[in-house]
């Protein structure tokens, strides 16, 4: 198996592939219009196995296109919405968040939980606008400096990282400059990334190295996922995941 199987695998029987929690969901929700609301179409970017996406299946009425470019992600999400009847409202689509099949103002909400930096914050938001209709939500998730001083260790990891980490308030100015309107902001507490997150991962590695013979890819893939954790836990007051929602101006 590649680097890329490994991880793929490692993550697949997991509920989330991202900090995250359904009050965080609920949450950021509740910043839009459209809770109750019915005949509603929204598309859920990213969505691994889609933790979020049955938060929002319940709590929306509509339908939702769940995207995300590996096969082993939705497979469980379609089983899961099987076996909770949801399956009529969600339809998983295997597609690159790049690459995106939609039409022009296709959808009312586009949802985007710790996916969007893989084309990077701007390039997505730029680029989705245009399936969103007039007035419609924008609801994404990105990795976000929390405060003004950050010490060089955690600074020169995140420039290798993801050089376009930002603040908050630059991510709002360039959410305001691709012409949407700030509905809400809050980031991510400890627990979506430790409890939500990190843990069930680190429950999973034992397993996961017993499946793979503990192949040296395999240990590497494991280590890296650790020094993550340790890095997180020694920094986590100087970045999170920012929750941004925003409603393209009509
Ligand atoms: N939203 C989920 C998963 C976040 S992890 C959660 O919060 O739990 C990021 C997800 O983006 C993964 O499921 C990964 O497979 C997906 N992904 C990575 N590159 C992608 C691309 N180019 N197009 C679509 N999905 C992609």
């Amino acid at each position: 198996m590649t680097a890329l199987e490994l991880l793929v695998d490692l993550h697949k029987s997991q509920e989330r592939q991202g900090p995250g929690s359904k009050k965080d969901t609920i949450k950021a929700l509740s910043f839009t219009n459209l809770s109750g609301k019915s005949g509603k179409a929204i598309a859920d970017i990213g969505c691994g196995t889609g933790g979020q996406t049955l938060t929002l299946a319940r709590h929306l009425e509509g339908h939702i296109t769940a995207v995300d470019l590996f096969p082993q992600f939705l497979h469980p999400l379609q089983k899961q919405a099987k076996n909770l009847s949801l399956q009529n409202q969600i339809t998983c689509l295997e597609a690159s968040m790049d690459a995106l099949p939609f039409e022009k103002e296709q959808f009312d909400l586009i949802w985007s939980e710790g996916a969007i930096y893989n084309v990077g914050f701007e390039y997505g938001i730029r680029t989705w606008k245009e399936f969103l209709k007039p007035g419609g939500y924008l609801a994404v998730s990105e990795i976000t400096w929390i405060s003004q001083n950050r010490p060089k260790a955690i600074l020169d990891f995140w420039k290798q990282a993801y050089p376009e980490i930002t603040t908050a308030s630059n991510n709002i100015a360039k959410l305001e400059n691709h012409g949407y309107t700030l509905a809400g902001y809050f980031y991510l507490q400890p627990d979506s990334w430790l409890k939500n997150y990190y843990e069930p991962l680190e429950a999973s590695f034992e397993s996961f190295l017993e499946r793979h013979g503990h192949a040296a890819l395999a240990v590497k893939v494991v280590n890296e996922h650790r020094e993550e954790i340790e890095l997180y836990k020694t920094y986590r007051d100087y970045y999170s995941y920012g929750f941004y929602v925003v409603r393209k101006e009509g």
